[in-house]
């Protein structure tokens, strides 16, 4: 039947209702497992109107967010490496990577001690990790402007993803394997019986017995109002500023920095230009004190905005980098109250997985949790345990 039809019933093993970073790798792996997947988003991924988008994403083995995260991180990276052996196309750029953050972190911080835990996950997993005093950092990256009483960590695994491209491979070969993928069509309700779940859309219905929720920043339109009370949408910035020199700040020739700040709205991340990307180097900072949604939320850059932000957060801790502003957009983190995932069953039907709200750090983690959530599909259990991200209650002092 062709897609549109508004008669359509279609019966799958798994339907996935958004093809983002979540939802393309379990449409991957649950194809390859040889489930039958219907995957379905109301824009053309890769796109520019959700968080998988502006060409690359951070990734370490060593995350400081917390060891339970470890084994999914360090199994993506050997799933990228064989995407790569199959497609030929560049996944993951190792250029490692450089965390700065204060000596004495603030307290209630997002990641307050990330130099200290990151470094605790390394030792604990024996990944290559070294601790750098700030004329340490000087020395070999002279144009990162550190200044003392700062603690420092370099980790040589660590990179860059690239973000569209991972997806782009992961769908082509999810629709080889017989996934059938359809965009530009819009979930409109999602509805559990004890045999099934009826998925409707702008264009149809379909019949599932399991549901995928990975609609990212537009989680609580489809989940359950408990689910949805748990998450927060705010807007991120990325710049990208042109350079004195390309060479001197290509993946080839620099890592990232991570440079945690007093406040949380300090951070800043800068990612170096990986082959074929904008001429230029990537940078973004963070804000938790506004959140918005999908709909209302703002896309414009405003030029105010970009002097605001170089004035602020690039001329002093960088040289080398021009306040030219060649490219700069906007991104939606989704994120919990903990800032850690929330990938469970729907509070409505065990039938329904929600694994969208990932929290700003998901990418680097996405190819191996889309297996595990695969691998429950057809098996009832994964190999990496999904359990810490389940429901959780939030510590005192959180009001969800
Ligand atoms: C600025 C920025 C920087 C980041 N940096 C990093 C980083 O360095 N490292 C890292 O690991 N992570 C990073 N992240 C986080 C990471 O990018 C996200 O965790 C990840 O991309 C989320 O993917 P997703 O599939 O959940 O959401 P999305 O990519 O937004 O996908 C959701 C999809 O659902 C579709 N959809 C929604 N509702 C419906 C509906 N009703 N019907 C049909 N389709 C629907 C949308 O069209 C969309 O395609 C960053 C995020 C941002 C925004």
């Amino acid at each position: 039947m062709a897609a549109g039809d508004s008669t359509e019933q279609i019966d799958a093993d798994v339907l996935i209702v958004g093809l983002g970073a979540m939802g393309a790798a379990v449409a991957f792996h649950a194809s390859r497992m040889g489930l039958t997947v219907i995957g379905i988003d109301m824009h053309e991924p890769p796109h520019s109107f959700g968080s998988t988008k502006a060409e690359t994403r951070i990734t370490r083995l060593a995350v400081g967010e917390g060891p339970q995260y470890l084994p999914f991180v360090r199994r993506s990276h050997e799933i990228w490496r064989e995407l790569e052996s199959e497609t030929g196309v560049e996944l993951l750029h190792q250029c490692g990577g450089i965390i700065i953050t204060e000596q004495i972190p603030t307290p209630g911080q997002r990641w307050e001690d990330f130099v200290v835990e990151t470094a605790r996950v390394a030792a604990t997993a024996d990944i290559d990790y070294d601790v750098l005093s700030p004329g340490d950092v000087r020395a070999a990256h002279p144009w990162i402007i550190v200044p003392d009483e700062r603690n420092a960590g370099f980790e040589p695994t660590a990179g860059l993803v690239m973000a569209e491209n991972a997806l782009r491979v992961q769908l082509d070969l999810a629709a080889r394997s017989g996934a059938r993928l359809r965009t530009n069509e819009m979930v409109t309700s999602i509805t559990p019986s004890d045999d099934a779940v009826v998925v409707t859309t702008d264009k149809g219905s379909y019949r599932a017995s399991n549901v995928v929720l990975a609609t990212g920043p537009w989680f609580a339109e489809l989940a359950s109002p408990a689910h949805a009370a748990m998450v927060e949408v705010t807007r991120q910035v990325v710049y990208w500023f042109e350079v004195d020199e390309l060479d001197a700040f290509t993946t080839s020739s620099i890592p990232f920095v991570m440079w945690i700040a007093e406040r949380d709205e300090d951070y800043i991340g800068l990612f170096p230009m990986p082959p074929g990307g904008t001429p230029a180097v990537k940078i973004l900072g963070e804000q938790f004190l506004q959140t918005t949604d999908p709909h209302g939320v703002d896309r414009s850059v405003t030029q105010a905005e970009i002097d605001t932000f170089y004035n602020t957060h690039v001329a002093p801790k960088f040289t080398g980098i021009t306040r030219k502003c060649v490219r700069a957009e906007v991104c939606l983190y989704t994120n919990t109250r903990d800032d850690h995932f929330l990938i469970d069953s729907d509070p409505r039907s065990d039938r329904i997985t929600v694994m969208s709200p990932c929290s700003g750090h998901g990418f680097k983690h996405s190819t191996a949790l889309g297996e595990a959530v695969a691998q429950t599909l057809a098996s009832g259990s994964s190999d990496l345990d999904l359990t810490p991200f389940a429901s959780r209650s939030w510590p005192s002092g959180y009001d969800a």
